[in-house]
């Protein structure tokens, strides 16, 4: 999927840059497939889980904005067998078939456009400032303003913990 998003977009990858972000659709071992064809990783802030449960991506040209989804083809499965007809086993024969077959048989792709902004979701890489509750650092403008008040989300309510001791620092 990555290789044949670098071949739709003409991007030469992996990058070394900063150029290309991809949404995955699923965690697991399909992220670092991913990330070692692309380039894109979390640490670089260029790859972002968007969990889906789906063995999907989606890549995008962050300079020209174009954007493909690639996405396992409805067939792939059946058709990794008439690549692979003297494998032992279905899954040998899709072990062996999927390294050899043409992508167009392999992946569907179609062009989209981000329902999400991806501008804000970059952010201003850097960014920091503190809560005004809690006190801890929120970095790449994931603070929120209530009543005048810088917040972390957690002390804004979206928070996806509680704290279960007695409030004590650890
Ligand atoms: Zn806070």
């Amino acid at each position: 999927m990555g290789q044949y998003a670098g071949n739709l977009l003409c991007l030469e990858l992996p990058q070394q840059d900063k150029r290309l972000y991809t949404f995955v659709e699923t965690d697991g071992c399909f992220v670092d497939g991913v990330t070692v064809a692309t380039g894109c990783s979390v640490g670089h802030r260029t790859l972002r889980v968007m969990d889906l449960g789906k063995v999907a991506a989606t890549f995008v040209d962050t300079q020209t904005g174009k954007a493909v989804r690639i996405w396992p083809h409805a067939q792939c499965r059946a058709r990794a067998e008439r690549y692979a007809p003297a494998a032992p086993n279905r899954w040998r024969a899709q072990l062996e078939a999927y390294q050899v077959m043409p992508a167009e048989e392999l992946l569907s792709t179609c062009h989209v456009e981000l329902l999400i902004d991806l501008k804000a979701l970059i952010a201003m890489p850097g960014g920091r400032v503190n809560c005004s509750k809690c006190g801890e650092e929120v970095l790449n403008q994931r603070e929120v303003i209530r009543d005048g008040h810088l917040l972390c989300l957690d002390c804004a309510g979206s928070g996806y913990v509680r704290r279960t001791d007695a409030g004590q620092a650890m």
